[in-house]
């Protein structure tokens, strides 16, 4: 009601922020380095900038923010443009990878940290940007982390830059104390208390859970919103789903009150990301249902009820796999408390945990673990060693990642020929820096252009960096997956996916086209979209289009020279293990290779998604004697696996023995 009634520029004023404004733009100007810390909501996001611009920060250079999640970044980017009544991508706008809204006239601009760590590539002192904002710091996102150890670099030798750090109320001591003892800066809060209820037993399914207790919110309490946190894309439309049928059954019975039931998670389209923010039709009650997106990266007011269901989805770099996993963890104390306070916004609220109380203080870790420490670093260690940091042991960390997960993640770069056996970029490991691209598409793209399959090869890594295209409604599940056979390329899910780019391009790119063949077409032009930035890049490397023709085979060999990592060779039906770490890897049903009578002896695989077993999306069979030629290590220099790591191992135990002697 708030939002209808006043305008935006009463709403801002109304903001906790707007009460300090002007002492917070003193202490900025008097320090180079601030740490701002502020309950989500008080408008740290959306205003800081707005406050920069007004006093003129940016008469000689951009002000830059970052945030850790793209929907993040183009959902504030829009707000604020309104709030400054200009066009989004005028004044305000937004960069996120393949996407870049902003112009000449771009004096705000909101972007991933990813975004930012890239363009550090090109201008080492951000020459561009007046002032940093690091956004959502307290999310430790591993761009973010890397960031803080680049800008205050950049802090030390431009005396014109200033750098503000902004947190939730987590870790600004640590923040400040890694740049020297900066001031920190408290917004005060305006949040109202919040009764948590938790659950006498464990939850066997928290799903069923979620919707059986924001029903009984929707039929027996008092008006004001929900928010479910559930972990990722899946259950939610799970959720939304059980809780429309569960309203219709409701209204066969009875008359029964309207619940506008919204999903949020980053692949959302953005059109149905921004629906979390308008009003409900005749004052419904809204039921949204999010990923961990909604703790603290977008504030929704209007919120009395808060589900949580202790969990959330995180990357993590499992070192007995070798590899990242997107596992679902219990979320930590912090991130519990973050998620309770959303329901506290607008009045007094109710939380309603899904775990037992003690759980909550006998298995959650009291705050999440930076990314940094759990993720792969294969991007991280290719980006640092094109910044001439040579001995990565010794970049100044927040807290420095485990050694295991550097030298892991060099070994696997030494493998896609990346690094030489010194640890130094190679002439492919130079080329790979300047794709916006995971190392092993990086080299998939470039494995294509020696085999001559280039144009094939880029189709290839466009699809794989969209969301899936391929539309399954609840209501038509079997049609839609006999659609999706049709365009099955029997011995790879990755050709599958050429295929069905080549058929789109043939039928002139049309969107009719893609609802009959149960495709979204959203992701098909996003992925022509993401095909002609890589187009772009490969011409300033004045690297020439290849095509194979319909000789599909080369464009396998490529794809086995990227992913040698994830290899797998056929145990029983279905059934794959690793060929190097030997854990169980499965054919999803959905994979073109499964149950099409055709089961090869080795296939590589994109990823591996851990639910109730581990599958492989997207693979490819390929032939034994290419993952030898092309890969050698894993099947007959198998020393060399630890030889290098070895003798870094070596060269670090060295190096200590002879600072002890010099002491
Ligand atoms: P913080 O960064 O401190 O968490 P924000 O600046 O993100 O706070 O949010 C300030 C206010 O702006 C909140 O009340 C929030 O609801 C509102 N807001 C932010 N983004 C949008 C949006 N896209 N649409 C509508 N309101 C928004
Ligand atoms: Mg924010």
């Amino acid at each position: 009601d708030f939002a209808k009634s006043k305008t935006l520029a009463q709403q801002r004023q109304y903001l906790p922020i707007f009460s300090i404004r002007e002492e917070l733009l003193r202490v900025i100007r008097e320090n180079q380095v601030i740490v701002v810390v502020g309950e989500t909501g008080s408008g740290k996001t959306t205003q800081l900038t707005q406050y920069l611009h007004e006093v003129g920060y940016t008469n000689n250079g951009i002000v830059g923010c970052t945030q850790p999640r793209r929907v993040a970044a183009m959902s504030v980017a829009k707000r604020v443009s309104e709030e400054m009544e200009t066009e989004l991508g005028d004044k305000v706008g937004y960069a996120i990878r393949f996407e870049d809204v902003t112009g000449s006239n771009t004096v705000i601009k909101y972007m991933t940290d990813g975004v930012l760590l890239r363009e550090t590539l090109k201008d080492s002192d951000l020459e561009k940007y007046r002032i940093i904002v690091m956004d959502e710091a307290h999310e430790r996102s591993l761009s973010t982390d890397v960031l803080f150890g680049i800008l205050k670099k950049v802090v030390a030798r431009r005396r014109d830059f200033k750098l503000i750090v902004t947190s939730a109320t987590l870790n600004a001591q640590k923040f400040s104390d890694f740049f020297g003892s900066v001031p920190i800066f408290h917004i005060p809060g305006r949040t109202f208390p919040v009764q948590t209820l938790y659950s006498k037993t464990p939850c066997e399914d928290y799903v069923e859970g979620a919707v059986k207790q924001a029903m009984a919110i929707h039929i027996t309490s008092a008006p004001g919103d929900i928010l479910i946190f559930m972990t990722g894309q899946d259950e939610i439309e799970a959720t939304c789903y059980a809780l429309q049928e569960r309203m219709e059954q409701l209204a066969s019975k009875k008359e029964a009150p309207k619940l506008l039931i919204l999903p949020i998670y980053s692949q959302l389209p953005a059109d149905l990301q921004a629906k979390i923010f308008e009003n409900a039709e005749d004052g419904a009650r809204k039921c949204i249902v999010a990923t961990n997106i909604a703790e603290t990266s977008l504030t929704v007011d209007g919120i009395f009820y808060v589900i949580d269901t202790g969990y959330g989805k995180i990357k993590v770099y499992n070192p007995r796999m070798g590899m990242d996993a997107l596992q679902v963890f219990p979320v930590s104390r912090a991130a519990a408390d973050q998620r309770a306070g959303r329901a506290g916004r607008t009045g007094p609220g109710t939380c309603y945990r899904l775990y037992t109380e003690s759980a909550y203080l006998n298995e959650m870790l009291p705050s999440p673990v930076p990314e940094i420490q759990r993720t792969n670093l294969g991007n991280v260690v290719l980006l640092l060693k094109s910044l001439k940091i040579d001995n990565l042991l010794d970049f100044d960390f927040m807290d420095p990642p485990p050694q295991e997960n550097i030298l892991n993640s060099m070994y696997q770069l030494w493998v896609l020929g990346a690094l030489n056996n010194v640890g130094d970029l190679t002439d492919i490991g130079w080329k790979m820096v300047e794709f916006p691209l995971d190392p092993p598409l990086a080299k998939m793209l470039l494995m294509g252009e020696q085999l001559g399959c280039i144009d094939e090869v880029l189709t290839i890594v466009s699809m794989l960096s969209v969301p899936s295209v391929f539309f399954r409604p609840k209501d038509r599940v079997e049609e839609s997956d006999a659609g999706r056979e049709k365009f099955f390329v029997q011995e790879s899910d990755h050709l599958t996916l050429l295929n069905v780019y080549k058929q789109w391009t043939s039928n002139n790119y049309r969107g009719d086209w893609c609802n009959d063949h149960f495709l979204h077409v959203k992701g098909l032009r996003k992925a022509r979209e993401v095909r002609s930035q890589l187009l772009d890049i490969l011409k300033t490397l004045k690297i020439p289009l290849t095509s194979c023709g319909l000789d599909w085979d080369v464009v396998r060999m490529a794809i086995c020279s990227a992913y040698f990592h994830n290899s797998a060779r056929l145990k029983g039906v279905g059934e794959y293990v690793n060929c190097r770490k030997g854990m169980p890897c499965h054919l999803h049903p959905s994979s073109a290779l499964y149950g099409l009578g055709y089961t090869p002896d080795y296939v590589v695989y994109h990823d591996l998604i851990l639910t109730a077993k581990e599958y492989m999306q997207c693979a490819t069979a390929v032939e034994p004697q290419w993952l030898a030629e092309l890969g050698p290590m894993f099947f007959s220099v198998k020393d060399s696996d630890t030889s290098m790591i070895e003798h870094k191992k070596k060269q670090k135990q060295e190096k200590t023995a002879m600072e002890e002697e010099m002491e």
